[in-house]
């Protein structure tokens, strides 16, 4: 499907749906779907590559994905990652976005995990599917809380496939002179005729800048919201935070009396124009932003640099600190250098509420210094998370979303 997703109930090659019948899958592997054969053999081409994989190590590795024996959520995301793992290893490559989402979202029974040839979907969402009528009776209950917002994921993933939305559509501000609340009320009152899928996208893009600042302008803390100059360094930065100058209008927009701002972008994913990371950008009112991105640094490792600026803030968005937390991880270096700063906001934001709870213990048991950490925000929710909800593949039938709830430490 263009657009790089999956959804197991539309036609790989035409995202033509099918919901009366199940469509016709590819026999070697079951991971896809087609309206037609010619789709399927116009899709080879792209399709072959997993197909073989998944097929070589079901006969010599004698591992498939449908062959899972264990009954928990826990068990069962270790067999999919375990399993795309070694399809990765066979292909000794990354595989695509939708490729990963064909092992993550297979067609197996929402309640047991299991695969059988029966296909009874969920009608309202099409999202999930059940081995039988009753173990979708049984999951109905649990499975009701989130249909309606994978009903959304499925619409807002269909509209994406002719491409991202542009960000220069969403920089033209309304007049009103107080910042919203939330983000629903930021989107009803300046993008009131997009439609919904656009608002989802829009807020998503949002999200970033907002949630900054909602900090610079909420906190109370630091003389952050009088001060004309401030430096904010953004950790783990990747694709998304790569944009952020793109939106940096509005930031200006909200906070007039800035009149400098110094911004890091630092993470091995950041994307970093050819040439120089370094940029000035100059906006309305005089106001400049000095944007400097960082990728083959460790932020514990920059900041050991000459002429290195201590930060106001230091944001963490979507950090996963807790994700990897048993395994070797550079993160914990990175946690103790920021904790020791002074006057310092560290901000993390994450996708769901027991993330977030995990990342702050993350940042607190690398307290080793024992620095003092007033707690503002402790896994709250954050009004400026994103509204675009997406399928979360760790717990079924449920979402997440960009920015979801926030922590904010001001180290003293
Ligand atoms: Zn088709
Ligand atoms: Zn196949
Ligand atoms: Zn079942
Ligand atoms: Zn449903």
């Amino acid at each position: 499907m263009p657009g790089n997703c999956f959804y197991h109930h539309i036609c790989q090659w035409c995202s033509q749906q099918e919901t009366q019948f199940h469509m016709k899958m590819c026999s070697q592997c079951k991971l896809v779907s087609y309206c037609s054969v010619d789709h399927q053999k116009y899709d080879w081409v792209i399709h072959k590559r997993l197909c073989k994989a998944v097929d070589f190590i079901a006969r010599k590795g004698c591992q498939s994905l449908f062959s899972f024996d264990g009954t928990t959520q826990e068990t069962w995301n270790y067999h999919r990652t375990r399993f795309m793992c070694s399809v990765e290893l066979f292909l000794k490559k990354k595989l695509e976005v939708f490729e990963r989402q064909m092992i993550l979202f297979p067609n197996v029974c929402n309640f047991c995990f299991k695969y059988n040839n029966s296909y009874n979907p969920c009608v309202d969402c099409y999202c999930v599917y059940y081995c039988c009528k009753e173990h979708s009776e049984e999951d109905s209950k649990e499975h009701c809380k989130s249909c309606k917002e994978l009903k959304s994921c499925f619409d807002v993933d269909l509209f994406l496939k002719d491409g991202p939305i542009s960000l220069s559509v969403l920089v033209p501000l309304n007049s009103k002179s107080v910042f919203p609340n939330n983000m629903k009320e930021y989107i009803e009152i300046n993008y009131e005729s997009q439609t919904i899928n656009e608002k989802f996208l829009i807020s998503e893009e949002l999200s970033f800048v907002l949630t900054l600042i909602y900090i610079l302008l909420k906190s109370g803390k630091n003389n952050l919201n009088t001060s004309s100059s401030i430096t904010v360094h953004v950790i783990g930065a990747g694709e998304r935070e790569s944009e952020i100058d793109k939106l940096m209008e509005i930031f200006f927009h909200w906070l007039p009396q800035i009149k400098q701002i110094k911004m890091l972008l630092i993470g091995p994913e950041c994307i970093v124009n050819p040439g120089n990371g370094c940029q000035t950008y100059k906006f309305k009112g005089k106001s400049s932003l000095l944007i400097n991105k960082v990728n083959d640094k460790l932020y514990h490792e920059y900041i050991t640099e000459p002429g290195f600026t201590p930060p106001c803030v230091v944001m963490a968005y979507n950090c996963g600190f807790s994700e990897f937390a048993d395994e070797l991880s550079t993160w914990n270096e990175t946690i103790q250098c920021i904790l020791s700063f002074k006057n310092v906001l560290f901000v993390t934001t994450s996708y769901n509420k027991k993330e977030a709870e995990n990342d702050i213990c993350r940042v607190v048991s690398n307290n080793v210094n024992t620095s003092s950490l007033d707690t503002i925000k402790c896994a709250e929710r954050n009004p400026f998370r994103s509204l675009r909800p997406i399928r979360d593949w760790e717990n079924r039938s449920q979402t997440f979303y960009v920015n979801n709830f926030i922590s904010i430490l001001n180290l003293q």
